[in-house]
């Protein structure tokens, strides 16, 4: 099963990469083409992984370079799906007690989806595409709403209060550093993207770690770029490390709240 929802991941992944792409380059075209040449790529050169291997990461006609985001991509979404079906907890297989997980589960693979357009989107132009964000922030919404069914069907009030400091400690905080810095420390996607994040996670203590989690892969990605450039200039986009965080947080999520709840 892991092997099947991995293979399904580099699919999507490699769908979702020509997706940021299209919506970029507002490309209605139906097949997919080298950026380079134009020439329409064939079924056996959309194979996910396997045809950007056996091409050595070129263009079958013009061999010019196709980039590593194809290939990372596609390698990381079906990480990220294999991972997922390993961690969820759907207790006995799909069967229709655990319906609510399901859902869950479903709405959490869509979401990844989506969270790697912007990724590769905010990673290429240093943007993120506003619309995509409000989809994904609906997908949390729904997310949540199994979560707060689930919590009051298991007799525990859902913390409104928790779910309240975790807005106002991501997409809040952005926000406010949106707007004392007039956009040049964080970006004016970045609050947006907080929102379905935050939703999905639905805590205050992960919220605040993964605020951690996105500042310190953050700097330790930027910090050499900065030196090597010499300047603070380099503008770098934040919402691949706020993704990335947000990705550790969840799939740590049993593991920190055990730390901090005692
Ligand atoms: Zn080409």
């Amino acid at each position: 099963m892991m092997i099947l929802f991995f293979v399904l991941g580099a699919a999507l992944g490699s769908f979702a990469c020509c997706q940021a792409w299209r919506i970029h380059d507002k490309d209605k075209s139906k097949w997919s083409h080298c950026e380079k040449c134009k020439y329409k790529l064939k079924w056996y050169d959309n194979i996910p992984i396997v045809s950007w291997l056996t091409l050595g990461g070129k263009c079958r006609k013009c061999r010019k370079p196709i980039g590593w985001a194809e290939l990372l991509s596609e390698v990381g979404l079906g990480i990220m799906f294999a991972l997922s079906f390993w961690l969820w907890p759907i207790k006995g297989g799909l069967v229709i007690e655990n319906f609510a997980e399901v859902c869950k589960f479903c709405l959490f693979l869509i979401n990844l989806v989506i969270l790697l357009i912007l990724f590769v989107y905010d990673a290429k132009w240093k943007e993120l595409p506003v619309n995509l964000m409000i989809v994904s922030a609906a997908i949390a919404v729904v997310f949540l709403g199994i979560n707060v069914y689930m919590s009051y069907g298991l007799g525990r009030p859902f913390d409104w209060i928790s779910l309240a400091g975790a807005l106002v400690i991501l997409p809040g905080f952005y926000y406010l550093m949106y707007r004392v810095s007039n956009e040049t420390w964080v970006g004016g996607g970045d609050w947006i993207l907080c929102v379905p994040l935050t939703l999905m996670l639905g805590n205050f203590w992960l919220a605040i770690f993964t605020l951690f989690a996105a500042n310190i892969i953050g700097s330790a990605v930027s910090v050499p770029l900065l030196v090597k450039k010499k300047g603070i200039k380099a503008a770098i986009p934040f919402g691949p490390f706020l993704i990335l965080g947000f990705l550790m947080v969840f799939f740590l999520q049993a593991q920190i709240l055990s730390l901090v709840i005692i």
